[in-house]
């Protein structure tokens, strides 16, 4: 047996994983050349490393531990559960008390009329319970045909054969026969990036505008879903401008096309509502849900379906779903991080608290002679990093080249913020205080002065 633990040096660490570990999105020769960082332990906004540094990690993991590391009572329930009854499916006429209260619990939350719940791994294995279900629907209310999705570019929905082919990431499309046929992607509602002269609300109006071109060019009688993100995450905290949602709202409605609000970050109060559709004012017939249901401390994921939609699949046998729907721990995890998120009134604490915080210090970032510009939305925020602010200028290298720069200067900075290209990307703990947030604010402002002078001493400014 082998025997690996945190006492390890951390050399040693780093070998065994590039012996044995394939890491996901990484060219891991690369990885192993330099070797990972080893993470050993977290405590609220904190992560520890293997070297003893304590990073704040302003993307609370991969923008899911919202309620912060360490809450022993998800501990605790994990604990109970695992000695009543580790792990029993859901698939035979049976069923268990953690998916019972979790999904009565979602529905309470859910807004009116979704009230249905239908549980998966992950956010990737949801969205592809939902390519199936909206294709069933159509088809047991006798329209095959309408079978055809449409979806954005630089959207993300996950990484198996289906969600990520209704994601719009061109490089993952690039590997491995995606996308699958019948997906169609329009363009994003990124006007920092791709709005030119237009004011935000025209190049909103546009790119939704862009949906029912695309509805009229398939035939509405071919297209059964639009499945979108309230805010794009992965794709950079992608705001659409105000004019945006409430037009696909409209087109949707006009050609009977189902909308798919995929709330797997922003739902559980990541935009300062339960539902990121909430503050969008999206009304969706399917949520996907996932990272901040369990606070990430589990994996699960789900789908929030409707009652229309739920009364025509419920009346079949819909064949589908996973060993793990609805897993007993996972469920009773999630369950206790709703009460939780419900009795430490997170939402409160989000909306007169930390999200004032984190926008004024965003606001001091943007200042800084980098910094492009601002979205926030709630808690996730990015800061787009450019040569030119006035001008919304890219950088002569190649994309990404910048924003990576940084991310190593936040590493070493002890800050953990992401980047997306040239974005910085923030997405904290939502319990994080505003005491926390000074500090990102002091330990990212050195990462851009260090980027800055980086730059500028490479002739790449
Ligand atoms: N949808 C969205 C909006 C996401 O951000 C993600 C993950 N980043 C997924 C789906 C996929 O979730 P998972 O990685 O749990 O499969």
């Amino acid at each position: 047996m082998t025997s690996v633990s945190n006492h390890l040096p951390t050399a040693e660490l780093q070998a065994l994983d590039a012996a044995h570990h394939m890491h996901p999105f990484t060219t891991n020769d690369e990885l192993a050349a330099k070797g990972a960082r080893v993470i050993t332990s977290g405590k609220g906004v904190f992560l520890r490393d293997s070297e003893g540094n304590e990073i704040l990690d302003a993307m609370a993991g991969l923008w899911c531990v919202n309620m912060g590391y360490g809450r022993d009572e998800l501990v605790q329930a994990a604990t109970r559960q695992m000695a009543e009854l580790p792990y029993y499916n859901t698939f035979f006429n049976t069923t268990h008390t953690p998916a019972i209260a979790l999904a009565a619990e979602i529905a309470k939350l859910a807004p009116e009329g979704l009230n249905h719940v239908f549980f998966a791994g992950s956010g990737s294995e949801a969205n592809d319970t939902n390519l199936r279900m909206v294709r069933t629907y159509w088809a047991e209310k006798g329209h095959p045909e309408k079978s055809h999705i449409i979806s954005r570019k630089n959207g993300y929905h996950g990484s198996s054969m289906g969600s990520g082919s209704m994601g719009g990431m061109s490089y993952m499309h690039a590997q491995g026969g995606m996308p699958i046929p019948g997906i169609h992607h329009i363009g994003q509602p990124d006007w920092w990036a791709e709005g030119g002269d237009m004011s935000p609300e025209e190049f909103g109006l546009m790119r939704a505008k862009e949906l029912e071109t695309k509805i009229n060019e398939l035939g509405a009688e071919n297209v059964a879903a639009f499945i979108a993100e309230p805010v794009q995450g992965a794709g950079g905290v992608i705001i659409p401008p105000s004019t945006y949602w409430p037009e696909i709202q409209r087109i949707c409605e006009a050609h009977n096309v189902l909308i798919i609000a995929d709330e797997v970050i922003c739902g559980f109060g990541r935009t300062g509502n339960w539902f990121g559709s909430t503050t969008m004012g999206i009304k969706p017939h399917i949520m996907t849900i996932a990272k901040g249901l369990s606070s990430g401390y589990v994996p699960i994921g789900g789908s929030i379906v409707c009652d229309e939609i739920a009364e025509v699949i419920n009346a079949v046998e819909f064949n589908h779903g996973y060993t793990y729907s609805g897993h007993p721990v996972c469920a009773a995890v999630a369950l206790e991080n709703l009460r939780l998120l419900q009795d430490e009134n997170v939402m409160d604490h989000v909306n007169n608290v930390a999200a004032p915080a984190l926008r004024s210090a965003l606001e001091k970032l943007a200042e800084h002679p980098l910094v492009g510009g601002m979205n926030v939305a709630g808690m996730m925020a990015s800061l787009p990093l450019s040569p030119d602010k006035d001008k919304r200028a890219k950088f002569a290298m190649d994309e990404g080249t910048a924003g990576f720069m940084c991310r190593e200067r936040c590493f070493a900075n002890n800050l953990v913020m992401r980047h997306v290209g040239d974005r910085m990307i923030i997405s904290p703990p939502l319990v994080i205080t505003p005491e926390e947030i000074d500090i990102f604010h002091t330990r990212a402002t050195l990462a851009l002065d260090e980027t800055y002078k980086q730059l500028k001493d490479n002739g790449m400014l």
